[in-house]
């Protein structure tokens, strides 16, 4: 029986497990993590399908892992039960530079670029200067119910979890696993050690506004707002290098005060709450095999503002690179 220690619990983690659980019925697989739902990053997140702040993963990837993941939001939605929602969206920039059709946009349904009375309404709408803007449907789900629904798949594989902390690769409770995959996010930083991994902290507000039914990103003025069915979230910041966890008072005026200048009626909505969490930012997101002590170390970490984007595709290339390695050893 191969035995696979996953390492971490978030939505990386998680939708890896239940990945290789379901694929290897046989295997033996933990889920070894410090923290679990809720209180993880992803938890606390917008639920947005979205590709946002990877660094500079190269786009065709960003493109498969974000195709597998809309597909899969998709199931969900076409499935029912699941809180997910096909949403409007709409994304503005406000500096020139230049733009080109995203490669993702093959994958999603109605990508359209807007062109230029389009940009001059929108301008007038949300009293700013946009010079380039695209639309798209995106899906949303708010992430604890994702995470609930990925937990309880991988329960019912008979997946098994253990919370711990880990301090090394190398540690000694992984010395019974044949094979380890680690989805560590921010912790990363520590543990491999890799001081590329940085935090790039987000802050946001929760509030009651279910009349809100559209998604938009001021990319450079840096206001969103990202109706989920349990939520309407409004960001936000992307501050790089900021470990603060704790919420702002003046990030918190500058994003209410942001997206009420763009939807006034969010003027009128009761605030649930305020969140702070750090996205694992990298230069590049790090999915890959390293041979530590000679055993297979599958790295899955630095999704930045992408994690619940990008899950389930990353999910897929996790098992494939095991599925090589198991191949290889059974060949031997
Ligand atoms: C304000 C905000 C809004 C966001 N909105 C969106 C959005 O709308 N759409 C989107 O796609 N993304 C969004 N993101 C980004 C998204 O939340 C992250 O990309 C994603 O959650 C990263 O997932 P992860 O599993 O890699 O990390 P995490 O969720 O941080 O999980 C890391 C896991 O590893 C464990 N761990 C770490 N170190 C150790 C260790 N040494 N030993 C044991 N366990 C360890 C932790 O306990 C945890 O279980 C947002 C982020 C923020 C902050």
């Amino acid at each position: 029986m191969v035995r696979i220690a996953v390492l971490g619990a978030g939505v990386i983690g998680l939708s890896c497990a239940l990945k290789i659980k379901e694929k290897y019925k046989d295997s033996h697989v933990v889920l070894i993590a410090e923290e679990f739902s809720p209180n993880t990053t992803g938890d606390g997140s917008g639920g947005l399908w979205y590709p946002y702040l990877c660094g500079n993963t190269p786009e065709n990837l960003i493109a498969k892992w974000g195709a597998e993941t809309y597909d899969f939001l998709y199931k969900l939605l076409v499935e029912g039960g699941h809180e997910v929602r096909a949403v409007p969206m709409k994304c503005l920039y406000r500096i020139k530079k230049d733009y080109r059709r995203p490669k993702w946009a093959d994958n999603v349904f109605a990508f359209q670029q807007m062109d230029q009375n389009q940009l001059h309404y929108l301008s007038q709408m949300y009293s700013a200067d946009y010079v380039y803007g695209h639309t798209l449907i995106t899906l949303i789900i708010p992430p604890i119910t994702l995470m609930n629904y990925l937990f309880q798949r991988f329960k019912n594989a008979k997946g098994e979890m253990v919370q711990a902390k880990l301090t090394s690769l190398r540690d000694s409770v992984l010395s019974q696993f044949d094979v380890v995959v680690n989805c560590t996010g921010m912790g990363a930083r520590e543990l491999v050690p890799d001081y590329s991994v940085y935090p790039i902290r987000g802050q946001v507000a929760k509030m009651n506004a279910p009349w809100i039914m559209e998604c938009i990103v001021d990319e450079d003025g840096g206001n969103y707002i990202i109706p989920n069915a349990q939520a309407c979230v409004l960001g936000g910041t992307h501050q790089e290098h900021n470990y603060n966890i704790n919420v702002d008072d003046k990030d918190t005026e500058f994003i209410l005060k942001g997206c009420q200048k763009m939807v006034h009626s969010l003027g009128n909505a009761k605030v649930l709450g305020h969140w702070a969490g750090l996205r694992p930012g990298r230069p590049e997101i790090r999915l890959e095999a390293e041979n530590i002590g000679g055993k297979l170390v599958v790295h899955n970490y630095g999704h930045g503002g992408s994690g619940l984007t990008l899950f389930w595709g990353c999910a897929t290339d996790a098992v494939a690179i095991i599925d090589k390695h198991l191949t290889n050893k059974s060949k031997l």
